[in-house]
């Protein structure tokens, strides 16, 4: 059998480390091309050299002397910084799994799809960012869009599923970092308590299947066991089920279109017993009601509505910004960008998604100091 080439984007986080961990187990089968990551310099060089990788790179050009020492003598080239990191997944491989957080994802996702890579696609932000972009690139590799009437997204409701409306401006840190189902970097769980996460996915499924968004429900249901179910002409619903493992929605992109056996829990329904639901409710979660209005809005919006996002995220994790209020300045920089105009309204290329994802953060960056001030 011939050896795929494998890049990870992100392969210290989350969704990196459960590839790595499914990689790992059938060695033999890859060669490992580029593996790269952030602030977790021992864990990439650990990675790259159990994987023997051809490069490992850190998006912080200030750690690059850190990543040379930790991979000293074993041949393995280091870099840093953004140009690197596009670079390297722009190394000829089969599969690269887009894995970064953040808007960060974008240009090294793209620059994997121009190479000819399959890109297994975790980096939500890219199809929230530019997804007319992504798509269009991707069309030139085979992408595939599948004709569904409805779509309805489930989302276990996070952290505060259960909390007094009133208490949730007083949320510490802690408490929005710890999930109740699922085990995930520490951005995307708060993301799921505040149901930013559930609000990109929506716009993301809107992006990459192009379905009109009154068609995308999200459901809450708090066992995290169904992950989706499409609804066909017929009224005939499927649903997708299985364990709280995202090694499964890897394992299904690393293996496409063979399905192979995982190394996941089988679950057992007769245990389980009973499956739960509820609609969700937007004054707990006003990010389900702004994606709405993003997808309404059209143009750079999404990018706009990201980088608002991450930055008030960035506000909370710092301790400037209460946990309700990072809705409330998303959805100031949402009306500022709206009111001027221009950026929200420029055709769909990087440079402009750069320049809006730039201007928003900005715009978030002031609201947020002038509130602590
Ligand atoms: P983590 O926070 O666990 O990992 C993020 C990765 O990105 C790490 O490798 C980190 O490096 C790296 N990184 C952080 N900042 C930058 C940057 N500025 N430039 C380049 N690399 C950077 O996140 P997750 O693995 O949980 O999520 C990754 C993506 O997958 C997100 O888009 C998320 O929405 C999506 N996703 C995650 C799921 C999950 O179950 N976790 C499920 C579905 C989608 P380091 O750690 O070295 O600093």
């Amino acid at each position: 059998m011939t050896r795929r080439r494998i890049t990870i984007l992100g392969a210290t986080g989350s969704i990196g480390q459960n590839t790595i961990d499914l990689i790992k187990r059938d060695a033999d089968a890859y060669d490992v091309v580029a593996l790269t990551g952030a602030g977790n310099i021992a864990q990439l060089a650990a990675d790259a050299r159990a994987l023997n990788a051809d490069v490992a790179v850190t998006a912080n050009e200030d750690r690059l002397d850190d990543l040379r020492a930790a991979l000293a003598g074993s041949g393995i080239a280091a870099a840093a910084g953004q140009a690197a990191l596009t670079e390297a997944a722009a190394r000829p491989a089969d599969w690269v799994m887009s894995a970064i957080v953040g808007a960060a994802g974008l240009a090294p996702g793209m620059a994997a799809l121009e190479q000819g890579a399959t890109l297994a696609l975790a980096n939500k932000e890219s199809l929230v960012c530019a997804g007319a972009l992504i798509l269009e690139t991707a069309a030139k590799h085979d992408a595939r869009l599948l004709p569904v009437e409805r779509i309805v997204i489930t989302a276990s409701g996070g952290a505060f599923r259960d909390w007094p409306l009133a208490d949730l401006p007083n949320a510490t840190l802690a408490q929005a970092s710890s999930h109740p189902n699922w085990d995930m970097g520490q951005r995307i769980t708060i993301d799921s308590a505040s149901m930013f996460n559930k609000a990109l996915e929506v716009i993301e499924t809107r992006e990459y299947f192009g379905v009109s968004p009154d068609k995308i429900e999200v459901l809450v249901h708090p066992e995290s066991m169904i992950h989706a179910l499409v609804g066909f002409h017929d009224g005939a619903l499927m649903a997708h089920v299985g364990p709280a493992d995202m090694r499964h929605a890897i394992g299904y992109a690393l293996h496409w279109p063979d399905r192979r056996a995982l190394p996941v829990e089988r679950l057992d329904l007769a245990a389980i017993g009973s499956l739960t639901f509820r609609a969700p409710d937007t004054d707990r979660w006003p990010a389900l009601r702004l994606a709405r209005e993003v997808m309404a809005r059209g143009g750079l919006a999404g990018a706009v509505f990201n980088a608002a996002k991450e930055t008030a995220l960035d506000g909370f994790i710092a301790g400037h910004l209460n946990f309700t209020a990072m809705a409330e300045v998303v959805e100031l920089v949402l009306t500022q960008m709206d009111a001027a105009g221009g950026h929200i309204d420029a055709s769909m290329t990087l440079d402009n998604v750069a320049a809006a994802d730039h201007l928003a953060r900005k715009a978030a960056r002031d609201i947020i100091a002038k509130r602590a001030g």
